[in-house]
């Protein structure tokens, strides 16, 4: 594909955004298992079927626009979640392991969050209101994820690591 406009724009962003998304539903249930704290897990879990949901929007949005889904994978997804495999496999604490997962779920979210942002904005300057509405449905789903890791990591993960 070509992108000569701002629609082809927002046409390569959500595309990207459903590798990324499509990936990460792989890995989350990786990440759930690997946490030890039982708020962590469900965390994951919740973030599962928050992700699934936001792939059947992208979805939406593709039938919105008439186009596939189909575009090249996410490299930086890809490498995202490379990271965060490679911390599982890492021998460890669990505690100080927990705070490294919440780490890397923070990078994906601030990806996530950079990627509907960024087509939101397109799709609200292209008249698009419908589309607009859909990305910062997602974009509101990945900021409350994002701050809710933080408080985590700040009301008890950090506390426990650092007790190590
Ligand atoms: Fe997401
Ligand atoms: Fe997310």
């Amino acid at each position: 594909m070509q992108l000569n406009t701002l629609h082809d724009l927002l046409i390569h962003e959500p595309r990207e955004l459903h590798s990324a998304e499509k990936q990460l539903s792989k890995a989350l249930p990786k990440m759930a298992k690997a946490a030890t704290s039982p708020k962590l897990k469900k965390g994951f879990e919740k973030h599962l079927t928050e992700t699934e949901g936001q792939i059947k929007r992208l979805d939406q949005i593709f039938a919105e626009l008439d186009v596939s889904s189909r575009g090249p994978k996410c490299a930086a997804m890809e490498g995202l979640v490379e990271e965060g495999s490679e911390l599982i496999k890492t021998a460890g604490d669990d505690n100080v392991k927990d705070a490294a997962l919440i780490g890397a779920a923070q990078r994906v979210e601030h990806y996530e969050m950079a990627g509907y942002g960024t087509a939101r904005a397109f799709a609200e300057l292209l008249g698009l209101p419908k589309i607009a509405k859909l990305l910062q449905a997602t974009l509101d789903e990945e900021g409350a994820t994002n701050k809710k890791l933080t408080e985590l990591a700040e009301s008890e993960i950090n506390a426990e690591a650092l007790a190590e």
